[in-house]
């Protein structure tokens, strides 16, 4: 009997867990918000979380899926077991992110880029410790050929709307494809679709997913006009009509 009542608890209890992760997000990302937030501290040790101060924690459990899978995607392009680390993602309930124009309803989120050095930086630190992009150059530090794989990663086997990136690091993505002789390839075209340039992304790229399809209440964003974006560095392409500034 005793054993009964422990699984009728267990189930109970799972049930609890189930509701507790089904996040979901409502409106858009620059003014949304999020229902029953997945909490990173409690579901991710494998992941290097920066600003804990600042407990941004939270996401969709859609989003949870994706950095899971970002996660094995980084172990497999990596000898030395590289952490990925993540800096904002969204308030408990969503909602203005004090810093950020975006980052309201539980699907976007900061990440550092791959680094040749694989150094992590303090979770306690209050400000990105790294910048990747030093005047019209990327550092030494920013392991190019890795980034690359990852970015084909995400544009297109997750449901990723956008990514935004300095705009050296679009320009040497573009460079770089077309000295591998790769860049009209179907995957990188969209990979280079997604990339989008945004200031204030020397340190980190942002990574913006679709509205999921369960979740109703989420506004999604146009699609990023068509095109690698590659022959327009002078005029930096930036979506002015709908921009939503990320950082
Ligand atoms: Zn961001």
């Amino acid at each position: 009997m005793k054993k009964v009542k422990l699984s009728l608890l267990s189930m109970i209890a799972l049930i609890l867990v189930n509701n507790s992760i089904a996040g979901e997000a409502v409106g858009y990302y620059s003014s949304g918000s999020l229902k029953d937030g997945l909490s990173y501290e409690r579901e991710a040790p494998f992941i290097h979380k920066l600003f804990k101060a600042r407990n941004r924690l939270y996401s969709t459990d859609d989003f949870f899926e994706v950095v899971k899978l970002i996660d094995q995607v980084v172990q497999g392009l990596d000898t030395v077991g590289e952490k990925i680390q993540i800096g904002d993602l969204s308030n408990l309930k969503g909602g203005k992110a004090t810093g950020h124009a975006s980052h309201q309803n539980g699907i976007e989120a900061d990440f550092v880029y791959l680094t040749v050095n694989r150094r992590l930086q303090s979770p306690s630190a209050t400000y990105w410790e790294e910048e990747f992009v030093s005047g019209n150059k990327l550092s030494p530090n920013f392991d190019l050929p890795r980034n690359v794989q990852l970015f084909e990663f995400l544009a297109n086997d997750i449901p990723t709307s956008r990514i935004f990136v300095d705009a050296v690091v679009k320009r040497e993505v573009c460079h770089y494809v077309e000295s591998k002789g790769i860049k009209g390839q179907a995957r990188i075209q969209n990979m280079l679709r997604r990339l989008r340039i945004e200031d204030l992304h020397k340190t980190h790229y942002h990574l913006r997913l679709f509205c999921p399809a369960s979740d109703t209440s989420c506004k999604p964003q146009s699609e990023p006009p068509m095109g690698d974006g590659c022959d327009a560095f002078s005029q930096l392409v930036i979506e002015k009509s709908e921009r939503v500034p990320s950082c």
